[in-house]
């Protein structure tokens, strides 16, 4: 199965074109600086309408995870188990992004680097997984 997510809400555009570029961006807010996740409109800190994408490095760290088991969905059954996670980005306070991590579930660890790795199993360019970044 494609790892394809369609556009379908215009406020993740700019999320998506920069996947496309692999590259990762955010929601930043030139009013009051802070970025915020998911979109919106207006800035969830200040109500600023003065909004646009930045890009980020796109190293992370790991704030939480949770390893599925169960496939909610069948499309999905020959993926188990999989991570879910919460990355945070110390270039993007204040994000946090719900993305899979490809690892083993019994090497997380709260607070591990990972960087992304950009492109689907038929690499359209669309999505992102994280790996953990091997240091030393
Ligand atoms: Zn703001």
């Amino acid at each position: 199965m494609s790892d394809a997510l369609p556009i379908t809400v215009p406020e993740f555009a700019g999320f998506f074109e920069s996947l496309k570029q692999r590259a990762l961006a955010f929601p930043h807010c030139a009013d009051c600086g802070r970025f915020h996740w998911y979109p919106m409109k207006a800035c969830p800190h200040c109500r600023s309408h003065a909004i646009s994408w930045r890009r980020v490095d796109g190293a992370g760290t790991i704030y939480s995870w949770t390893t599925v088991r169960h496939a909610f969905d069948p499309a999905y059954q020959d993926r188990l188990p999989y991570i879910v996670a919460l990355v945070e980005f110390p270039d993007a306070p204040g994000v946090r992004l719900v993305a899979n991590v490809a690892a083993a579930p019994d090497t997380l660890a709260i607070g591990m680097t990972v960087k992304p790795r950009f492109g689907g199993a038929e690499d359209d360019g669309t999505t992102v997984t994280f790996v953990p970044t091997v240091s030393g």
